[in-house]
């Protein structure tokens, strides 16, 4: 009994051996077959594309990534999800092309105050939103976005981010860029600034959108009723960050109602053909508005440029612990926690 226990026991060991030795010889094969298809793989895919030169006046500090390979590779997965990619409306406004901006040195865009970089071509624009988030009408503004698989900057005042961080989330969330648009909308060109206040409003907006996003903002800057102070300019230059003004402005704060939006922006565009177009997610009737706006957009044959940062903007410290030091303000922490985290109830 002994012996014939032994040889059983023998048996499955010479079993598990030669299955052990067939697993080593086969599996390293396999896994290197494997790696060496996965390393074979980039160069199936064409080089890339050399950068297209836009039709019209385009200049080294825009590159246009329209000639992205239409077969990504699979590690591409992780990359953020195209707007167009899961847009479920076929006849959807969506966005024609995507531009990277190299925002060194601070260009200027927008043809109203800056002539230098004239991109877009006929029948192109460029969706910007300002003085946002607000509730209601900031979440009615990326609805009507989201309907119609577009795109836009959000230009955002840094207190308001600091109100609604939620709210500035959703829009990081929803693909559009946000950019600043000072700490407390001030007239940088006011008498009483001065330069040490005017950058004080700089930063602390740029700290604010950080503090609210988690995130570095993009390098986007709008000056507040497109007052733009020259030595504020330079110091946006001097960071590194594009400034926006527009080609046609909206009027939306001092519209009666929706339909004057719409006819105002269509007004607009038909004598200039193109352009970024000023508007407000702050505004009531903009929110109203874009639903309309974005099908007369479509129907007059406009295209939607999504334009996106090459980088963002680093912070400085002093800003971020001013921002994160105001009373007034909720505490970073509440933000980034659950309140079950934060406080529960141990006796009743
Ligand atoms: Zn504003």
């Amino acid at each position: 009994m002994r012996n014939a226990l032994g040889l059983l026991l023998a048996t499955v060991v010479a079993a598990l051996a030669i299955t052990g030795v067939w697993y080593w010889v086969s599996k390293p094969n396999a896994a290197k077959a494997a790696a060496q298809s996965a390393a074979a793989k980039p160069s199936d895919l064409p080089p890339p594309a050399p950068a297209k030169v836009a039709a019209k006046g385009a200049k080294d500090d825009v590159e246009y990534t329209g000639t992205v390979p239409a077969k990504p590779a699979a590690s591409a997965a992780a990359a953020p999800v195209q707007p167009k990619s899961t847009c479920a409306n076929p006849d959807a406004l969506g966005i024609s092309r995507t531009v990277v901006v190299d925002t060194t040195g601070g260009p200027g865009f927008g043809l109203d105050h800056f002539k230098q970089f004239d991109f877009l071509a006929d029948r192109e624009v460029v969706l910007t939103f300002d003085d946002g988030p607000w509730p209601v009408n900031t979440p009615a503004v990326l609805k009507a976005l989201a309907d119609e698989c577009t795109t836009g900057i959000f230009f955002t005042i840094g207190k308001h981010a600091t109100y609604h961080p939620e709210i500035l989330r959703q829009v990081q969330a929803a693909g559009h860029v946000v950019g600043v648009h000072t700490w407390s909308h001030v007239n940088l060109n006011g008498k009483k600034m001065t330069d040490e206040t005017a950058k004080e409003e700089l930063e602390k907006g740029f700290s604010a959108v950080k503090f609210a996003l988690g995130n570095n903002p993009a390098p986007f800057f709008r000056f507040p009723q497109l007052q733009h102070r020259p030595s504020a300019v330079a110091y946006l230059g001097s960071r590194n960050v594009a400034m926006f003004s527009c080609d046609v402005d909206s009027f939306d704060f001092r519209s009666k109602d929706a339909d004057q939006v719409v006819n105002t922006v269509m007004t607009g565009l038909d004598k200039k053909g193109k352009g970024i177009i000023l508007m407000h997610d702050f505004q009531k009737n903009t929110a109203l508005a874009l639903p309309t706006l974005l099908r007369r957009l479509k129907a007059g044959g406009y295209k939607v440029v999504a334009m996106k940062p090459k980088g963002t903007l680093d912070t400085l410290p002093q800003y971020d612990a001013m921002v994160g030091q105001d009373p007034k303000l909720p505490t970073t922490m509440t933000n980034a926690r659950p309140i079950s985290s934060v406080i529960q109830t141990v006796q009743q």
